[in-house]
């Protein structure tokens, strides 16, 4: 469908845009490449002012921008509106933090005064994708612009007046022309602008091939890239937890977004001496759950983002089916227009069932039966990816266990995985590396000059 915005909820065709030249694409690398030249010389205390303007009009315009993401990618309204809001939060957070976190540190060696420097890079080129279509992207603007790089804006192609919107908002925050622009353009094209040298480093969030794809790029260029890719992240449940919390919290984080996030609880890993009563609460919390037109209030998932999207969702869940897996609820598309399925529940997943491994990006959860807490962290450890995970006990040992031997980028203890501008988050294995969020975030894109003084 090339650059477009057609509303998931009803598949019309909203607006279509034409894909920049590569002249047009060049013209906006040199208009970032002259804002850096000026904007790198900016005080902290100026781009602070800037993200806490920013922050205002997040939040000002949030009911506007919101509706803007639902009609682009099909979340509730009400998610929408608390996902611009939280973009307001990473921007305050950086515009406090990001002057001491960037501060000058001094080390003791054979200098008489030696310390490091924290210097912003240059352009650095965001490629992102649609689920969170607006904190995707300030996650990563926030703490790139606070360090005095400038952006470049990739987005996905389903979202693209997110994207103007995003930029719009922080031109009217005041941050110079050109410290930030959105590229409408096709994705076949970032591998030629990873070798552009005035990029000087990219962060993709997205699936594995479009990050193996930009790696290999920056690779050959001899860049820096940090990935957030794919989640198969396991939700452990032992028998001291709390399993009405448990369930209930599991099915919220499965659901949220209509599935369609990467640190879902996507397999649910449980005891066997509780399973059944796990799986009872488990079917009483789906079964609350409401499908329909995300812009009502009472909806709790709307429709899937994209028809490719509930297309692949649909192949894999006859796939896990065919090698034997069972269906406990849902397991089909809604009859109506627009891309909607039914919250869905599967068990009796063999382990030579391939599809048991793989990240379900929709609203289908995988219940898995084990016998005790290792064979869930070997269970919960049994796929290519290592984003986030979420196990429940009150066992201070088992605690420390799940802590030191579940393989994920975070450890979420009786809580469902989340993100917050105070933690650092990102993968491991397939997942991606590098950090973002957090004082680790803010260091990925800079360069960190060692200063010796005689
Ligand atoms: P996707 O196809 O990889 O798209 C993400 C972005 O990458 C889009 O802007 C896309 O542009 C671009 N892209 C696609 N192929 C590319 C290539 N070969 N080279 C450069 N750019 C390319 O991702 P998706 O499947 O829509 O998104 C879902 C995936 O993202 C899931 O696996 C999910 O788990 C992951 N995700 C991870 C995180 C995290 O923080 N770890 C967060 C959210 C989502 P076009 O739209 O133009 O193709």
């Amino acid at each position: 469908m090339g650059i477009a915005t057609v509303n998931p909820a009803t598949g019309e065709v909203v607006k279509t845009f034409e894909a920049l030249s590569d002249a047009e694409i060049d013209s906006k690398v040199a208009i970032a490449q002259a804002a850096f030249l000026q904007y790198r010389q900016t005080s902290f205390e100026q781009r602070s002012q800037w993200l806490q303007a920013a922050a205002a009009i997040l939040e000002a315009e949030k009911d506007r921008l919101g509706a803007l993401i639902t009609l682009e990618m099909g979340k509730t309204l009400k998610s929408a509106i608390a996902e611009v809001e939280k973009c307001a939060v990473v921007c305050r957070f950086y515009a406090e933090q990001g002057a001491q976190f960037l501060a000058d540190e001094a080390i003791a060696s054979d200098a008489s005064h030696s310390f490091i420097r924290y210097q912003p890079l240059g352009i650095i080129l965001a490629v992102m994708p649609w689920n969170f279509p607006f904190w995707q992207v300030f996650r990563f603007a926030a703490p790139a612009l606070m360090a005095g790089n400038v952006g470049l804006l990739k987005h996905a192609s389903n979202v693209p007046q997110c994207a103007l919107a995003i930029a719009d908002v922080i031109r009217q925050a005041g941050f110079p022309d050109g410290v930030f622009q959105a590229l409408l353009m096709d994705s076949s094209k970032v591998a030629a602008l990873m070798a552009d040298d005035r990029i000087k480093a990219a962060t993709l969030t997205g699936s594995e091939p479009a990050g193996a794809s930009l790696a290999i790029a920056a690779g050959k260029n001899i860049k820096k890239v940090v990935l957030e890719l794919g989640g198969s992240d396991p939700f452990i449940v032992l028998p001291s937890a709390d399993l009405q919390a448990a369930a209930a919290t599991a099915v919220t984080s499965r659901m949220l977004n209509c599935g369609q996030t990467c640190i879902s609880a996507k397999r649910f890993i449980v005891a066997n001496s509780i399973a059944d009563e796990f799986e009872k609460l488990l079917i009483a919390e789906y079964e609350q759950l409401k499908v329909g037109d995300p812009m009502l209030p009472e909806t709790d998932l709307g429709p899937l983002s994209t028809s490719n999207i509930l297309e692949d969702i649909d192949r894999q869940v006859q796939a896990i089916v065919q090698q034997g897996a069972r269906i406990l609820m849902g397991g089909t598309r809604l009859d109506r227009p627009g891309n909607y399925y039914q919250p869905t529940l599967i068990t009796d997943i063999a382990d030579d069932n391939s599809l048991g491994r793989e990240e379900f990006f929709g609203p289908v959860g995988l219940l898995f039966r084990v016998a005790d807490i290792n064979q869930a962290i070997a269970l919960a450890n049994n796929t290519p990816f290592g984003l986030g995970s979420s196990a429940w006990t009150n066992d201070p040992a088992e605690q420390e266990q799940l802590i030191d031997d579940i393989e994920a980028g975070c450890v979420f203890i009786n809580g469902m995985v989340k993100s917050d501008p105070r933690l650092p988050f990102g993968g491991t294995k397939r997942s991606g590396f590098g950090r973002e969020l957090g004082v680790h975030g803010i260091h990925e894109f800079v360069n960190i000059k060692t200063i010796w003084v005689k």
